[in-house]
């Protein structure tokens, strides 16, 4: 700790949705919490004003060329130090005045940094779940090997930490615990017909009924693979074999996951879909004495919650993401991977909706599986990944949006 009672904090992907609502948790405890770095990829306007008004120890720009913008927009008056780079990013996720790490930046551009609080032995707030998604085991074991500690902010899983047994720490198999149950929402497409799936715009796409999210997520829960990455997260997290974790539909949004025990017993979390809970609670972890400015939950106004089997030949990646955890090795990576240009291709409007899911097939089926044993085995399966996924839109127009 930087001192007694002050907590120092790194967020890692400040200008995002989680970056927005974890300054908004921390704002109302200046008393408790101190931001000593904020990063952003290259939206200079933002991070600078999340300077001035929090004003961090160190800024770090992803892009190099922003952050030299940065620095003279700060000039020299603001002593905050300007950094660059996945380098950057790395050095403010290790300081030693740094307690915690919000590790919110989105994809696999954030293994790095995450990786690197794990090394350092921070307290790891894992919102980018691609960093784990992509390197599980290696992840896991320099999470234990250098004492870090691991909380998930996605509300999934600190909905299921939330519901498991006393003193339960991620990483370890659960005693007694029959099986978890992620909820899904299903997103804005749960009830279009499927045959209008392929002319679905981005904007469309991006408004999701409960939850206002980054762009690339709220995609990715519109196809369900969003899920589909929880599952291998919720793998990882809880130490479950894919049987022991279940996904059902809950439009509401209410309960956000749950645990069943031998006993027979489930045990649900619950509140409003608000990302401030599972930030806050992580913060306070294993204490929960820490406010996130969320509204109470009004059961009456909700009156009703309802739960659906997801329809797997409308989110085929939820079996998509199935088949990669199945695999093992570097086959999540793979998959995240295609999915990552999947997206990205629909939201520049070169792919359609209903494309996403054939061309993560399509390369799954490419790309050989390797070992996930070393992290540049790892970062070299991506970048196939990546390069075969390009191929594909490259070499078959029929698949561009007509
Ligand atoms: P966002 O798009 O709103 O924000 C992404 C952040 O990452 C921004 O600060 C951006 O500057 C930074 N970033 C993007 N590319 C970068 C790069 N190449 N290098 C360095 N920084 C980069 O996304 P979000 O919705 O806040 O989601 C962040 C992560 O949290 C994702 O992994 C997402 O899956 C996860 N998550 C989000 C929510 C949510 O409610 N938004 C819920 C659960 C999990
Ligand atoms: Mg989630």
């Amino acid at each position: 700790m930087t001192s007694e009672t002050i907590t120092g904090i790194t967020i890692l992907g400040a200008t995002g949705t989680i970056g927005n609502n974890t300054l908004d948790v921390l704002s109302r405890h200046p008393d408790r919490y101190r931001v000593i770095a904020l990063t952003a990829n290259s939206d200079v306007d933002r991070l600078y004003s999340l300077c001035l008004e929090h004003r961090p120890q160190y800024a770090v720009m992803a892009d190099a060329a922003a952050a030299v913008r940065l620095e003279q927009k700060l000039g020299t008056g603001a002593d905050i130090r300007v950094l660059s780079g996945v380098q950057g990013l790395c050095e403010v996720a290790s300081l030693s005045e740094v307690d915690y790490v919000m590790a919110a930046i989105v994809g696999a551009a954030g293994l790095m940094p995450t990786l690197e609080a794990a090394r350092s032995g921070k307290r790891v707030l894992l919102a980018n779940k691609e960093a784990l998604v992509m390197s599980g085991s290696l992840f896991m074991q320099t999470v234990e090997e250098n004492n870090a500690v691991l909380l998930p902010i996605d509300s999934e899983h600190n909905a299921v930490l939330q519901c498991m047994p006393a003193r339960y720490s991620t990483g370890t198999m659960p005693a007694g615990v029959r099986r978890i149950m992620l909820t899904a929402s299903g997103g804005p497409f749960r009830n279009t017909p499927t045959e209008e799936l392929a002319r679905v715009t981005p904007e469309q796409a991006c408004a999701h009924p409960n939850w206002v999210m980054g762009r690339k997520i709220s995609v990715d829960s519109a196809t369900m693979m969003n899920k589909g990455l929880e599952i291998i997260e919720a793998g990882w997290l809880f130490g479950l074999p894919l049987d022991k974790i279940s996904v059902i539909l809950h439009p509401q949004s209410i309960i956000h996951s749950m645990v069943e025990y031998d006993d027979g017993s489930v045990l649900a979390q619950m509140g409003a879909p608000d990302m401030r809970i599972p930030i806050a609670h992580a913060l306070a972890w294993p204490e929960r004495r820490v406010h996130s400015g969320a509204e109470s939950l009004d059961l009456l106004a909700v009156q009703h919650l309802d739960f659906q089997e997801p329809d797997v030949v409308r989110f085929p990646c939820l079996e998509l993401a199935r088949e990669a955890m199945r695999s093992g090795g570097t086959a999540p990576a793979i998959l995240n991977a295609a999915n990552e240009i999947a997206v990205q291709s629909f939201l520049d409007g070169i792919l359609p909706f209903s494309g996403i899911p054939d061309l993560i097939e399509e390369v799954l089926n490419t790309c050989p599986v390797n070992q996930a044993d070393s992290l540049d085995t790892i970062l070299e399966d991506d970048r196939k990944a990546r390069s075969t996924a390009g191929r594909y839109m490259t070499n078959s127009p029929s698949r561009a949006v007509r």
